[in-house]
């Protein structure tokens, strides 16, 4: 099982330690030749502007709508949430998306850099609940009828999935708990 982590912009690194710790191997993916090479794909966190500029730079945002499409699981992790969802609303938009998530999200919805905070979440399927890191945190605003609520701030969605897509506002590679890692490797499988 080969897991790619979008290696563009963003907090690359911490991916590819879950993914190994995961059980699954880690690679990243600059080009589109490397996205046909793997499984499954993770968009990190970062600057969504930054990481859509590059995928439209390198030719990716094409290949990568086509496998998505075609089943290749991926997770969008913040930056990676933003750049799946079919909508953004409020001031700041991200132009280059693979908008393949039926979920409208809100950049930087919960405060700047200095806001950002930490909490623990119950998470659907896991017995214990989760220390989640929210990082200038985009929030979900709406999500179509396939899109499973996987977990709740605030009354908020914070974590989805639609089918192969996976998507979280919070940063699960910031900690040592694999679990979500670990649920995506699963759906690769
Ligand atoms: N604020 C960033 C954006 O809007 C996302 C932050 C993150 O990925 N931690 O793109």
């Amino acid at each position: 099982m080969k897991v790619g982590v979008l290696a563009l912009q963003g907090d690359v690194r911490e991916h590819m330690r879950s993914i190994e710790g995961a059980g699954a191997t880690a690679v990243t993916v600059k080009r589109a030749d490397q996205l046909a090479g793997v499984d499954a794909l993770i968009m990190p966190g970062g600057e969504s502007t930054t990481i859509g500029k590059l995928l439209d730079r390198f030719d990716l945002l094409e290949p990568l709508t086509t496998r998505v499409e075609n089943g290749m699981p991926v997770y969008g992790t913040c930056a990676g949430l933003i750049l799946l969802a079919r909508e953004v609303v409020g001031d700041e938009d991200a132009p280059f998306r693979v908008p393949v998530l039926d979920v409208s999200v809100r950049r930087n919805a919960y405060g700047r850099q200095v806001d950002s905070f930490e909490t623990d979440l119950e998470v659907s399927g896991f017995e214990e609940t989760l220390h989640a890191v929210f990082i200038r945190a985009p929030s979900i605003e709406s999500a179509g009828d396939e899109v499973e609520v996987l977990a709740e701030y605030d009354g908020a969605p914070v974590m989805v999935r639609q089918s192969n897509i996976l998507a979280s506002s919070f940063h699960p590679e910031m900690t040592d708990d694999e679990r979500i890692h670990e649920l995506f490797v699963s759906m690769a499988n």
